[in-house]
């Protein structure tokens, strides 16, 4: 028998949702870690007894760039965000798992993105060494209006075919990359940090990149999860230019 669905009203956001649900992750987890290298096993109360040594040990690794020791926790997080943000996330292949819902499985739910106000609209100079401009008023308009129609329109040709009876995994084909998502992925804090590095502007960076507003939205709110997680890795990974290790 073919299921009809509910004909669904698109709603449009401009933000990201960025849940921290599970973890694993502390400051000691890098201790334990680097230090079996030099003292076998140990306690917790051995590892974290000296706070100063302990900043210290983390920032040494930070700074040679001995990595491995912040490979031992991990973090999970929801994610919701348009479908042009997962594009690029997934690019990131190493020390991150993904499991995103499923065009196949479910109807998509008719949520779009749409820029709001602090979004700077317009692109200057060439590939590479871009800046980005305030828009007017009338390109933000604009761009609101007609981002809206045609989300509207492409949500409206999905109906239809899911209504004759078409497969989701068909019908998927018409709606855009405006289109929010959700996802759950698993980091750890190395791998976040390469991450972050790519994926976020900070004055603090050694190696300036230039990510797209949007992924740097999810960047930013998962970063503020991990510093309170790990707050001398985080301060370690600022104070030697934000170089994943
Ligand atoms: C500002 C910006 C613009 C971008 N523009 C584009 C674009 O126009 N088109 C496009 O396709 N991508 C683009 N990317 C994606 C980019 O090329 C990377 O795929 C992405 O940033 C992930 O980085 P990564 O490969 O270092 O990360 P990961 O995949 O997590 O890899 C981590 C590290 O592991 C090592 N590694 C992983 N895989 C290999 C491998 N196969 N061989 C050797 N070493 C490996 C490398 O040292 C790598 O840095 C862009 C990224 C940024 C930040």
């Amino acid at each position: 028998m073919t299921e009809t669905p509910e004909p669904a009203k698109p709603s449009f956001r401009s933000d990201v949702t960025v849940e921290l649900v599970k973890h694993s992750a502390g400051d000691a987890d890098v201790l334990f870690a680097a230090r079996v290298s030099t003292a076998g096993e140990q306690s917790l109360e051995e590892v974290t007894k000296d706070p100063e040594r302990s900043k210290g040990l983390i920032n040494f690794l930070m700074r040679d760039r001995h990595g491995s020791p912040f490979e031992h926790n991990s973090m999970t997080f929801f994610i919701s965000a348009p479908i042009f943000v997962f594009r690029e996330f997934m690019r990131h292949r190493v020390g991150w798992s993904y499991n995103e819902e499923s065009g196949r499985y479910r109807q998509l739910e008719p949520v779009f993105y749409v820029p709001d106000e602090s979004r700077k609209l317009v692109q200057q100079g060439r590939p590479g060494k871009y800046e980005f401009v305030e828009g007017t008023q009338a390109q933000h308009e604009l761009t609101g209006r007609v981002m809206e129609d045609s989300y509207r329109q492409a949500y409206e040709a999905y109906q239809e075919m899911l209504a004759a009876g078409v497969a989701r995994e068909v019908a998927r084909s018409v709606l855009p990359v405006g289109l929010y998502s959700s996802m759950y992925a698993t980091c750890n804090a190395r791998s976040l940090m390469h991450f972050l590095g790519l994926r976020t502007q900070h004055e603090l960076a050694a190696v300036p990149s230039f990510p797209q507003r949007e992924i740097e939205m999810v960047g930013q709110r998962m970063e503020e999860h991990w510093a309170r997680l790990m707050p001398l890795t985080h301060a370690a990974f600022n104070k030697n230019g934000r170089v994943a290790p």
